[in-house]
């Protein structure tokens, strides 16, 4: 019988050890590397999400309007130059899915030009439907229902219809709600449509994206087990509200706020601005209070957010 000692010296494990190991340690390298989730925030509720073989858009929004078509009701779409720019700096050229949460113009000017130009499908309802096909009939467009379930690559993206919070809750005012009967592509034809949340399941972790700081109860199922929450905070109900009751019932690991920049104008200057709406370090401090397991994450635009488990 060899001995432990004998064993370590002989030829057979010296193998093992100087090229085996080696290996597996490259493969298990390789394969944790081919899970690795990371996101970028696009400015307003723009959000990329990807792993080494997928990548997923929701709200990509590139383009912001002007004064002009505020006031006179312009046509508005893609500003394609600047779109085709923004993809190149970003290095996207294949896209698998494209996710609107509802047909703001906020959120939705873009989807039509990406989902031709990059030939990926945009997932949605009838008016999101009217949007991607108002230029091109043949822009990849995929119908789905309250409750559908999508599945691309790894990415399991379950769709939730949920209201849209009035912008003046006093007086319960939305900003154009309702379906699109028929788009013509106005500025004001951009209305709420389907209003959507998304749970997104991956092997590296459940990320929740919701613009609505009005709690959903489809995302409790899914409280203590959500490791990435894209969370729109341009417009709480008070301060208090977005982690009362929304952040502290979740318990995230990770809050990724979007939504906060200023985005009624197409001027760069005035993108960088903060909303009056948004107040970063109440949030901050509310937030290790009440989810002290919270880390919150205040990105920059296109800066790559690690999405570790
Ligand atoms: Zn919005």
């Amino acid at each position: 019988m060899t001995s432990p000692s004998s064993f370590l010296s002989s030829p057979k494990y010296i193998f093992l050890y100087d090229k085996v190991m080696p290996i597996l340690f490259m493969i298990l390298l390789i394969a944790q590397s081919a899970f690795a989730l990371e996101a970028r925030w696009l400015g307003v509720a723009g959000v990329l999400i990807q792993d080494s073989d997928t990548t997923i858009l929701i709200d990509p929004v590139l383009t912001k309007p002007s004064l002009s078509h505020w006031i006179l009701n312009q046509p508005f779409s893609s500003n394609q130059e600047a779109v085709k720019d923004r993809l190149k700096k970003l290095g996207l050229k294949q896209v698998d899915g494209i996710f609107i949460s509802h047909c703001h113009f906020d959120h939705a000017s873009d989807v039509a030009y990406l989902s031709s130009h990059l030939k990926a499908p945009a997932y949605g309802g009838e008016s999101l439907k009217k949007i991607v096909h108002q230029f091109d009939d043949k822009a990849p467009f995929v119908m789905v229902q309250d409750k559908s379930e999508v599945h691309i690559g790894k990415f399991k993206i379950k769709m939730f219809h949920r209201p849209h919070p009035a912008i003046i809750r006093p007086i319960d005012w939305h900003f154009l709600g309702g379906k699109i009967e028929s788009f013509k592509g106005d500025f004001y034809d951009y209305r709420e449509g389907e209003v959507w949340m998304f749970i997104i399941e991956h092997p590296e972790g459940i990320t929740i994206f919701d613009q609505s700081s009005v709690f959903f109860h489809e995302s409790m199922k899914y409280a203590g087990r959500v490791d990435n929450y894209f969370l729109g905070v341009s417009n709480p109900e008070n301060k208090n509200t977005l982690v009362e009751n929304n952040i502290k019932l979740i318990s995230p690991k990770r809050v990724v706020a979007i939504h906060h920049d200023f985005f009624f104008l197409e001027s760069e200057t005035i993108s960088q601005w903060i909303l009056p709406t948004v107040n970063f370090s109440h949030l901050k401090s509310e937030i290790d209070r009440l989810s002290p397991q919270t880390t919150l994450i205040i990105p920059e635009k296109d800066q790559v957010i690690k999405l570790d488990p």
